[in-house]
């Protein structure tokens, strides 16, 4: 094939430059305003949960992930660390996560509600729509992975509108332009030992989906 002339290959060469710095832009744009989030998540007194908590958790992860993890709420390592997913459910969540050949900060992780309910109790429905107009949605939008995987009813709850993660779980979702995957919260390993396999299966899934993002 002839070489193209040396105008349009400088042509070609200055408009992938463009591109290029376009998309350096974009990122360090969407990590500026992610900072911003995580500063105004970690100063929030919008709903009552502000009151009991130690640190609030914004979440950690790559501001360009494909795939995020949404999970319900910190627990009480999560409030002491201001970092998610780090006690015990967090060590099962690293244990899957290793399962697909990614790493942790591969990932973008967060919850649903950023602060700690009172004894770990439900986040209730006021706390999460507050919180998720505030922030879980903006996170959803400057992000913008090509998957997010949910853990436990509450998040399914709130992005799939199913009643049960059984119903939700096993297989991938399209929702509103958006691909789910769903599976029990890690927390009910300590508690439903057999639903361990569950989750454990629904990764293989999230291992598959990630060879073709
Ligand atoms: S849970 Fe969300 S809305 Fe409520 S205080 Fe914490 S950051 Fe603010």
């Amino acid at each position: 094939m002839p070489e193209p002339p040396r105008a349009i290959r400088r042509a070609a060469a200055e408009s992938r430059s463009v591109i290029e710095s376009g998309a350096r832009q974009r990122k360090s744009d969407v990590v500026k305003q992610l900072e911003q989030l995580d500063a105004k998540i970690r100063a929030c007194i919008r709903c009552p949960l502000h009151q009991s908590r130690t640190l609030a958790v914004p979440g950690e992860g790559k501001a360009n992930a494909k795939v995020m993890i949404i999970g319900e709420a910190p627990g009480r390592s999560e409030d002491q660390t201001g970092r998610p997913f780090v006690g015990n459910s967090g060590k099962f969540l690293d244990q899957v996560l290793a399962g697909t050949g990614f790493e942790r900060s591969d990932f973008f992780i967060t919850n649903i509600v950023k602060c700690r309910p009172p004894s770990n109790r439900t986040p209730r429905t006021s706390e999460i729509e507050t919180c998720t107009s505030l922030y879980l949605f903006n996170q959803i939008s400057l992000i913008n992975p090509k998957l997010i995987v949910l853990l436990g009813l509450v998040a399914v709850k709130k992005l799939l509108g199913f009643r049960t993660v059984e119903a939700a779980r096993g297989r991938i979702i399209e929702h509103d332009g958006q691909k789910f995957l769903a599976t029990y919260h890690p927390a009910v390993r300590f508690y439903r030992e057999e639903l361990a396999e569950k989750i454990e299966e629904d990764f293989a899934i999230l291992k598959e989906e990630m060879k073709k993002l």
